[in-house]
């Protein structure tokens, strides 16, 4: 091959999905625990979840109104109304004590138990007191305003399945059905080592040559967007003593992630750090921009990872390599992560490398259109902020793609920017 052709300088780094591929197969389920429903938010079932019980538990009235038998009030108009006999009361928690029989009604407040004899509601505003009676105003069809055992979830339904993220709503039919913890992966841990001498921590004034750190914020953001959880948070100059002493540390988690000093500079000590530590290598610099220069390795059951320093290289791998390893430890499916779309205006690949361009999204009648952003160089922290998801443009140098051509799409954790825009 010619040295100098455009593709030699991605020569000899390991081509992007079967970066990923080695990161998910290092990446093994962690073990299950019984989890309380509090403490659950973000977890992956470790188990199928089968009703033991019904949902709802049993029959009852959907309204404020009156048990009926609604044969007793076929002719029942407002004109003509139909009254009946008042005989008791079933309220929330507490069931009526006798049976509707004919000609009579039982006052019933919603959610409670559907008394016997009776077979539908008849809401409030469809009827009126009156001496010696409730005067019903219309003709109820059988089954009116009653919710019926089971109507929700049957004994026996499997409501959830293994793998699962609990969210909001499964936790709420989870705790509709009674259980007060479930089967679930244990949380991944992750500690994250910052370096760089120019780091400033933000609330600090900048010294002459610094910056401020704005990965150690965004990680932990992104570690919580992710349902995992954050062990520690340290930030070490550019010293390789320094340096290992922080990583040592660090790997006591499931996930360490170095941010920084991982390239090729001669203050970056990060990856001989690793050696020294006895971190096993998988591989440095994978066929990805930006994130060229990413580290993978493993120490026992400890993933680790090094990435660039450059706030939107981090972002980027957090997001393709990172996240799908947090995923797959806390026991969920990593397949269909990627959604298709179309490219909303041209972009001409100038790397061989897997192009991770970080765009704007938006819905078309025809699916989602991502539209790259002006600014794609690595250092640009408002491209991530003006984006919602990243293109994944794969081929050779010089590629076209052309406005419409269909690309594959990785969303960001947590696109705030455009759900603040939709709103206001
Ligand atoms: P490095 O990966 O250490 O070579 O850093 C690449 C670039 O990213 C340099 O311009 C750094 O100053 C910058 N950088 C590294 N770490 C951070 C950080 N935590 N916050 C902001 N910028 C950073
Ligand atoms: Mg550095």
């Amino acid at each position: 091959m010619d040295p100098h052709s455009p593709a030699e300088p991605d020569a000899g780094r390991t081509h992007f999905e079967d970066a990923l591929a080695d990161v998910r197969a290092a990446a093994k389920p962690l073990p299950a625990l019984a989890v309380p429903l509090d403490d659950a938010l973000g977890l992956h079932l470790a188990e199928d979840v089968v009703a033991e019980i019904p949902l709802q538990p049993f029959d009852n009235s959907a309204m404020d109104g009156y048990a009926v038998r609604s044969e007793d009030l076929a002719d029942a108009t407002s004109t003509d109304p139909v009254v009946l006999d008042l005989v008791g009361e079933s309220r929330a928690g507490h069931p009526a004590e006798r049976t509707v029989g004919p000609g009579q009604t039982i006052a019933i407040s919603t959610g409670a138990m559907l008394p016997e004899g009776a077979d539908a509601i008849v809401p409030v505003e469809d009827s009126r007191p009156v001496d010696g009676g409730i005067e019903i105003l219309l003709a109820p069809s059988p089954g009116s305003f009653v919710r019926r055992r089971g109507e929700d979830v049957a004994v026996g339904a499997m409501v959830l399945h293994r793998g699962e993220r609990l969210g909001v709503a499964a936790l709420g039919v989870l705790a509709g059905l009674g259980l007060e913890a479930v089967s679930c992966r244990r949380r991944p841990t992750v500690s994250v080592v910052t370096t760089g001498d120019e780091l400033v921590p933000p609330g600090e004034p900048l010294s002459p040559a610094g910056i401020h750190d704005s990965n150690s914020t965004m990680l932990a953001a992104l570690i919580a967007a992710a349902d995992a959880a954050l062990r520690s948070r340290q930030v070490v100059g550019d010293e390789l003593g320094a340096t290992i002493a922080a990583l040592e540390a660090g790997l006591d988690a499931d996930v360490l992630i170095v941010c920084g000093g991982v390239s090729v500079g001669q203050h970056d000590h990060v990856k001989e750090a690793m050696a020294q530590l006895g971190v096993e290598r998988h591989f440095w610099r994978i066929g990805l921009k930006p994130g060229g220069p990413t580290f993978f390795g493993q120490r026992g059951g400890t993933l680790v990872f090094g990435l660039p320093g450059n706030p939107a290289s981090t972002f980027a791998t957090f997001t393709l390599l990172v996240a799908p390893a947090l995923l797959a430890l806390a026991g969920g499916s990593t397949a269909g992560r990627r959604i298709p779309g179309v490219l909303g205006s041209p972009y001409r690949k100038t790397t061989s490398r897997l192009e991770a361009i970080r765009c704007g999204l938006e819905p078309t009648a025809t699916g989602w259109r991502a539209t790259p952003l002006p600014n794609q160089a690595s250092h640009f922290l408002t491209s991530i902020l003006d984006g919602d998801c990243l293109a994944l443009l794969p081929g050779d140098a010089g590629r076209v793609f052309d406005a419409g051509e269909r690309v594959e799409l990785e969303i960001f954790a947590g696109p705030e920017r455009s759900r603040n825009r939709i709103a206001s």
